[in-house]
């Protein structure tokens, strides 16, 4: 998809690629790899290096996993569209219907079920392995986050419709990644709802003016 602006860095694919990331982060990044072809690009490239060096170390081993698995992602884009019926290969919120992330499909018993949050906000938890939190992200239109920064990292990767912060608008396929250095404010625009799939790796820490009725919300969003 050519309008993907934002993408995990070279070090990130780098460690997907050599199966060095845990299972939370690699559902992230082959969420993103669905959306996006370039990224797929660079994984095949260095899964070709590694085949080059494995070629020249020991003549006779396997393909790695990882192959397999991007196989079958690139093979689902040409699968007949009536499998995309499947229940469970759907997310669905009232009377919304979103096509889930491969890697979380058929798992539907580790998703939700979708709370309400302040502003507009529903959530549904992922059930993940690990130390991090994943967690689906709704977004209503003309509605808003409450201004946080990070303590730790939160990956944000847009799965349908659009928001914006103070840096820019994000769409299907974006990968951004806060630290603590950023302090932002996610918003949607009126008409435009967002569905957004979150790793975080530690609580948000609120920084508005109502942070003090936040703190419940802080602990809320990151259990
Ligand atoms: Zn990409």
């Amino acid at each position: 998809m050519a309008n993907i602006h934002f993408h995990p860095d070279p070090v990130l694919l780098s460690r997907f690629a050599h199966g060095e990331l845990e299972s939370a982060s690699s559902i992230m990044i082959s969420a993103h790899l669905e959306f996006c072809p370039y990224c797929r690009q660079k994984i095949a490239a260095i899964e070709t290096e590694q085949a080059g060096l494995l070629e020249k170390s020991e003549p006779a081993t396997l393909s790695p996993a990882l192959n397999a698995m991007m196989q079958q992602i690139m093979d689902q884009e040409l699968v007949d569209e009536t499998v995309d019926d499947w229940p469970d290969t759907q997310l669905k919120l009232e009377d919304k219907s979103y096509p889930l992330p491969s890697a979380l499909q058929r798992h539907n018993e580790k998703i939700g079920p979708w709370s309400r949050l302040p502003g507009n906000i529903k959530r549904a938890q992922v059930d993940v392995s690990g130390s991090c939190k994943m967690n689906f992200i709704y977004m209503d239109s003309d509605s808003a986050l409450p201004e946080h920064t990070h303590q730790g990292q939160e990956i944000t990767l847009v799965l349908a419709g659009e928001f914006y912060d103070e840096n820019g608008t994000y769409k299907p396929g974006d990968f951004i990644i806060q630290t603590e250095a950023h302090k932002h404010l996610p918003r949607t625009r009126e008409g435009k709802d967002c569905l957004c799939l979150t790793l975080l790796n530690a609580p948000l820490h609120f920084t508005s003016g109502l942070a003090t009725l936040l703190n419940p919300f802080s602990q809320l969003f990151f259990r």
